[in-house]
């Protein structure tokens, strides 16, 4: 079961990820994890990944796909994985490809977490905090009792600029535009599954299990 996860911000892809790596005992590789484990073992690429990290700078494409090479060669990818934030590009996504075919794999499914961008505006720009006690709160899952208004301390709630609109629309913006070219590099693969992620949590798992159920008969 090798799956690639994909998904804009606020579309619940970390849980959603969570409940597959769960349910099917593959590992979660996520870039960041993967980033932080090569460091600490100290491996070649984890150490030259670090000094551009420490320059504060992109860690290059070389780098990071021999880091995903040497995660995907190891034993716990056996019966699979789920990737989670690479590739990014189409570039990466073809050095994927490579990387498999080298060890003998292919991607079994690419599944893309769809939300509405609307329904994405509401998720990001919904929360809320008291200026009084820091208690978060969110205008769609966990709304305060009385508008604006804290409901353990009655104090007053404001919205981080991070959360705005116009920040969020843009960082929006510039996911959508990354993810479209690769979106359309995986569905000419014919690897790409859309998958509803407007529905509730557990429905959309359980629409990952029935796709996924399909890969074990
Ligand atoms: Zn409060």
């Amino acid at each position: 079961m090798n799956l690639v996860l994909m998904g804009l911000p606020g579309a619940g892809k970390g849980t959603q990820a969570e409940k597959i790596v769960e349910n099917y005992g593959i590992p979660h590789i996520s870039t960041g994890d993967m980033f932080r484990a090569a460091m600490k073992e100290g491996t070649e690429l984890g150490l030259k990944a670090k000094s551009f990290m420490d320059q504060g700078s992109l860690v290059p494409d070389e780098v990071t796909i021999g880091i995903v090479r040497e995660r995907l060669s190891k034993d716990d990818c056996q019966n699979g994985f789920l990737l989670d934030g690479f590739p990014r590009t189409v570039p990466q996504a073809e050095a994927l490809e490579s990387i498999l075919t080298e060890l003998g794999k292919k991607i079994d499914y690419v599944l893309n977490i769809d939300v509405d961008q609307d329904i994405l505006m509401d998720r990001l720009t919904g929360r809320r905090i008291c200026k009084d006690c820091g208690a978060t709160y969110h205008l769609v899952f966990n709304p305060p009792a009385q508008e604006g208004v804290c409901n353990r301390c009655g104090g007053e709630l404001y919205q981080r600029a991070d959360d705005n609109e116009e920040t969020v629309k843009n960082r929006l913006q510039v996911n959508i535009e990354q993810a479209q070219p690769l979106l359309g590099f995986y569905e000419t693969k014919g690897y790409l599954r859309n998958i509803d992620g407007q529905q509730d949590i557990n429905k959309v798992f359980v629409d990952i299990e029935s796709l996924l159920g399909g890969l074990n008969a």
